[in-house]
């Protein structure tokens, strides 16, 4: 299933948002009608207070939008293509297809997206003063304080020097120049961002000891969102670092056992699952391949029907997805393993298969060669 779906595209760089944005949504909209706006504007009615709210919420969007914009055009123009952004529960992510050449670009890049948020909590500090002074109708003022507030706690938030977080890469763009070895300064970088996340999850404990069970709830969640952040990315780097640069032709499987279109479940159970223990094959149909037969996929068909159906008939076939390129690198295909659920790729070349990938190999490599490297 996918998480998230695409919203837009802004500067050509397509705009995702994850499912877990609309429960936040609509979290901050009840809260903001239900507490901020009616202890602002008490002599406002409800349904203001909803319209507000409403309004409010829209705009916090778009300005986690602009701070990930932010970091996705100073990537840009330091050559580091962005395949996307998705927006999460509180900010978002930018994807990077590669990590920065240096430290001073990584640093220009962390740095855009606290600035951009401060700048808009100024914008709207200055609109607040301005509604206020030439007395504007209330909801105004209140809706821009608000905006004021969270866009200055986003920027502050996200200073925090806990990695993945924008604090965090600052940190590790100081420690990378320092030791100039990018794996070491992500290691210390998200160890730090770790603590921070166990920090609040402790902070949220000791809210709800003491009867502060939502801001707890919130302390803690954020605390899981950002530990898990951090193992990610720096798995992430890790693997970048160790696979990088290692081509798929040069670790396919190579002796390939492909079946033919025609062959019935039954026989393809007894004579190549059973006998090789693979968990798919390709199949050929007049010398040229045309999908994937998966032992899964097999079982999905009742038993009684094995004798009389062929290979043919239950393949996946062939496709963009399904394939990759023998000069693609181990990370493009854990990257399309990912993206399309399918554990194995074949790799083609004229209408021939010529090596079968599956996710297990490309963990082998790892291992190996991180047994190998330290
Ligand atoms: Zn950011």
């Amino acid at each position: 299933m996918k998480k998230s779906f695409k919203l837009t595209k802004v500067f050509n760089i397509p705009v995702e948002v994850n499912y877990s944005w609309f429960i936040i949504l609509a979290l901050i909209v009840f809260t903001l009608a239900m507490n901020f706006f009616p202890a602002t504007d008490p002599e406002l009615n409800p349904f203001t207070h909803w319209l507000m709210a409403i309004i409010a919420a829209l705009l916090l969007f778009a300005s986690l939008l602009a701070h990930e914009l932010s970091h996705s055009l100073v990537a840009q123009k330091n050559n580091l293509p962005i395949k996307g952004i998705t927006l999460f529960v509180f900010g978002g992510v930018a994807h990077m297809e590669k990590e920065p050449q240096s430290p001073m670009v990584e640093f220009k890049m962390a740095i855009a997206g606290p600035l951009m948020s401060f700048t808009l909590a100024l914008i709207f500090f200055g609109l607040n003063q301005f509604f206020y002074y030439f007395y504007f109708p209330k909801a105004l003022v209140s809706i821009t304080l608000y905006l004021f507030l969270v866009n200055l706690i986003i920027g502050i938030f996200n200073l925090i020097p806990g990695f993945p977080l924008d604090g965090g890469r600052i940190f590790r763009a100081a420690l990378w120049a320092y030791f100039k070895d990018l794996r070491k300064a992500t290691s210390i970088a998200s160890w730090c961002g770790r603590a921070f996340a166990f920090f609040l999850i402790a902070l949220g404990i000791l809210n709800i000891f003491n009867r502060n069970i939502i801001p707890g709830l919130w302390f803690i969640f954020i605390g899981f969102f950002l530990s898990e952040a951090a193992d990610a990315s720096y798995r992430n780097v890790v693997m970048k670092n160790i696979l990088g640069g290692m081509r798929i032709g040069d670790f396919m499987t190579k002796d390939i056992i492909s079946v033919n279109a025609k062959i019935t479940l039954e026989k393809l159970i007894d004579d190549y699952f059973f006998k090789y223990r693979h968990a798919a094959f390709p199949v050929i149909e007049d010398d040229k391949v045309i999908g994937l037969i998966t032992l899964h996929d097999i079982k999905e068909v009742p038993r009684d029907k094995w004798p009389t159906t062929h290979a043919k008939e239950i393949i996946i076939p062939l496709s963009r997805d399904l394939t990759i390129n023998k000069n693609k690198e181990a990370l493009d295909a854990l990257t399309k393993m990912a993206r399309t659920g399918f554990g194995r790729l074949l790799v083609v070349e004229d209408s021939k298969i010529i090596g079968i990938l599956s996710q297990k190999d490309i963990m082998r490599l790892f291992e190996f060669k991180s047994e190998i490297e330290g």
